[in-house]
């Protein structure tokens, strides 16, 4: 059981700025994130596009932000849990434990939401059985590319990420690429590239095909994909991948016991607290009268959620208003030396 001050759910920029600003008040705060990757919705969605409307930076791209939000956070040591999705938040003795699907468990006065639109999840394949080979033998993302070096990998999808990995596998493995439609929507120069490595037989390409079914035991053996006048092929395959794209789902966040409405939780507008004590919620994901979805309004939000949380972790303190320009103990915090 990790024990801290504040635990933040969602590593996008509301979490990131909520947490520097939790360690610049003297409290401990660990995050969590159901991705393999900081940055929430603008590393996920749009990396490489320019936005214009964060307070004193006139452009940065998506993947920048979230960049410089983490070189904000250098001089704290916060501990980030990712690929951990949070499925389970409920009082115990004062304090909530929170626990993950990976088996993590947190003991915390204080839980800050910053769960955007809830948690990113990869659309999945529709037969039952592949359940059962998940993340065995059956990924919807690729984590260490050596494991299908010399095997066979049944990639399906049609847009950049089954592209790329067709592409990159082809290097060291036998690729079956599979897609239900005779159109890609990756980039054409990998498209060029996927068509010349199928006519040199080093891809296999089914088009206007879908998977049936995964046949195996332990590990799957093969597959059936059939095509849109009901003709099947049977694949012999070790591996199977999916690149269907991400859905966002509230997910077990709607389990909590919060006040949700239309897949946002209520919050007041002095702490940002929901309507369980110690529980908050900021960013893309609370709802007040005039709640505006900008990441501008994240970073408000999360400030004022991390004076909230000092009263819960530091009960006989009192909490002291400070500027960063002139606060020693500020500067301590950051490391930085003299005036
Ligand atoms: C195309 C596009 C362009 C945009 N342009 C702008 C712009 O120009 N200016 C602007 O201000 N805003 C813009 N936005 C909106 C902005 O991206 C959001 O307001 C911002 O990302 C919200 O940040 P957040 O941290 O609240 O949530 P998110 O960025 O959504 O991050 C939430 C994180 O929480 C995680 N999470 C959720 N549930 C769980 C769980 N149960 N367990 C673990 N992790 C969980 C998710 O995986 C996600 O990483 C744009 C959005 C899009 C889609």
């Amino acid at each position: 059981m990790i024990k801290t001050d504040a635990l933040i759910i969602g590593a996008g920029p509301t979490g990131l700025f909520t947490a520097h600003q939790l360690k610049l008040i003297g409290l401990d705060c660990e995050v969590v994130d159901n991705l393999d990757k900081i940055g929430g919705q603008c590393i996920e969605l749009y990396p490489d596009k320019p936005i214009y409307d964060i307070p004193a930076v006139p452009e940065c791209t998506g993947e920048e932000l979230t960049n410089n939000l983490i070189k904000q956070l250098k001089p704290f040591d916060i501990k980030f849990h990712l690929g951990e999705r949070v499925d389970e938040v409920k009082k115990d003795n004062g304090n909530w434990i929170v626990k993950t699907n990976n088996g993590k468990s947190f003991s915390t006065p204080n839980v800050i939401i910053a769960g955007g639109v809830g948690s990113f999840e990869p659309r999945k394949f529709p037969p039952k059985e592949c359940e059962k080979f998940e993340n065995k033998s059956l990924f919807y993302s690729v984590q260490d590319k050596k494991v299908f070096e010399g095997k066979t990998v049944s990639i399906f999808g049609g847009g950049d990420s089954a592209l790329d990995w067709a592409v990159e596998l082809s290097k060291i493995s036998k690729v079956n690429l599979i897609h239900r439609r005779d159109e890609f929507r990756g980039a054409q120069a990998t498209l060029n590239k996927v068509k010349e490595l199928n006519s040199a037989g080093k891809i296999n390409l089914s088009t206007k095909y879908q998977l049936v079914s995964v046949n195996g035991s332990n590990k799957i053996e093969s597959i059936d994909i059939k095509n849109d006048d009901g003709e099947t092929k049977n694949l012999k395959t070790d591996y199977v991948l999916g690149f269907f794209g991400l859905i966002m789902q509230l997910g077990p966040i709607a389990n909590w016991g919060l006040n949700i409405d239309k897949k946002t939780i209520e919050v007041d507008t002095e702490k940002f607290e929901t309507n369980q004590k110690g529980i908050y919620a900021v960013g893309d994901i609370c709802k007040y009268p005039g709640k505006l979805k900008l990441i501008l309004s994240g970073f408000h939000e999360g400030a004022l959620a991390a004076r909230a949380c000092f009263k819960l972790a530091r009960p006989n303190e009192k909490y002291r208003f400070e500027f960063t320009t002139s606060s020693k103990t500020i500067k301590d915090r950051l490391g930085i030396k003299g005036d």
